[in-house]
């Protein structure tokens, strides 16, 4: 009975959860300031999350069938189909219920679930934290996330596999699902989003409460954890358009298991790190003297017979060297460096903290 009550919630949520199409958005009239930098932000990207990131899900068993009322875009209304269940379990303890229409076939549907299983794991536990349901489906319509669940279409999943977006769509529908009713009407983001002034994508900008969030925290996601995988002018731009929804994201301290924190020379951008770095002028006259005493060195050893013992000796000094330079100038940024952040331990969520 409970699980009815969920699923009704489930479904009625997800209806108005969102469909992303490919956006064609240009704010005309808008000042030129204000216009979002982009369309839709699941398209500026296929390089956030990858193949390399990890995934928290561990395992899946099959769970039966059951009669159930499952949201389903191409009628466009939820319809009682015999689905197949699953249990999807992750390493931090999280369970999952995957529901799969029965036109897969039952060998199918559990195929589909584990192709979709590794990307939903690799979302850290904050977006996966309120995903109770999986429900998966054929057809090339729009993915949906609310209420407590995630609405996959197969076709359109392979569509955004071969565009490398899935993992970032699947993001920015979980955003929806496990942080839309804690904060997009908070009084913390209303107060960040008008301070910011602008919108990160002209689909936030259209529908400022039911996108906006799961808009920016992809985006927000990949200037903190993944700085490395965009570049400078993309920093920019997201560091420049929202910075009080990012300060306002980094409040919330947010579970991030498996995600592993990006150390801090990693999330600076190359002016920021010249402008760190900052080496004098005699700094510059020793880092040049030490290479061009590398490159005699190199010469050399090159003219000789067996030059292996000698490059191996010349490696420890030069990183000797190096190390004694780096520290003579850079201790700052090489401490920055070296204060990686503490992985969250998964848990609850202090999502909710703010009203
Ligand atoms: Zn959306």
């Amino acid at each position: 009975m409970m699980k009815k009550a969920t699923y009704a919630f489930l479904t009625i949520a997800l209806a108005f959860a969102c469909a992303q199409a490919k956006p064609k958005d240009k704010p005309a009239k808008a000042e030129k300031s204000a216009r979002p930098p982009f369309g839709g932000t699941i398209f500026v990207s296929g390089n956030i999350i990858t193949a390399e990131d990890p995934t928290a899900f561990k395992s899946v068993v099959a769970a039966g069938r059951a009669e159930v009322r499952m949201f389903d875009r191409r009628p466009k209304k939820p319809h009682k189909v015999n689905a197949y269940l699953f249990t999807a379990t992750f390493d931090d303890g999280q369970k999952m219920e995957i529901r799969v229409n029965p036109e897969f076939g039952a060998e199918g549907a559990m195929a589909q679930a584990k192709k979709y299983l590794p990307y939903i794991g690799q979302m850290p536990f904050a977006l996966r934290e309120k995903v109770q349901k999986v429900l998966i489906h054929k057809g090339k319509k729009g993915f949906g996330g609310g209420g407590a669940g995630l609405l996959i279409h197969t076709d359109m999943g392979d569509s955004y596999i071969r565009s490398r977006i899935l993992a970032e769509t699947l993001y920015h529908e979980a955003a929806h699902t496990s942080l839309d009713r804690w904060h997009s009407a908070s009084k913390g983001w209303l107060a960040a989003q008008e301070k910011d002034a602008r919108f990160i994508s002209g689909y936030a900008k259209s529908n400022p409460r039911r996108e906006d969030i799961a808009e920016s925290y992809l985006l927000y996601f990949a200037l903190r954890y993944k700085p490395h995988r965009i570049d400078d002018k993309l920093k920019e731009t997201i560091r420049t358009t929202m910075p009080n929804r990012i300060a306002y994201f980094d409040s919330l301290e947010l579970k991030m298991h498996p995600v592993k924190p990006a150390g801090a020379l990693a999330r600076m951008s190359t002016t920021e790190l010249q402008k760190e770095l900052k080496p004098s002028d005699a700094q510059k006259a020793k880092i040049k003297a030490l290479v061009d005493k590398l490159a005699a060195e190199i010469k050399k050893l090159l003219e000789q017979k067996s030059p292996q013992a000698g490059i191996d000796k010349l490696k420890r000094q030069f990183d000797k060297q190096a190390v004694e330079l780096l520290n003579a100038g850079q201790r700052k940024t090489l401490d920055r460096a070296l204060q990686t952040p503490k992985p969250q331990a998964p848990g609850r969520p202090t999502a909710g903290k703010s009203k």
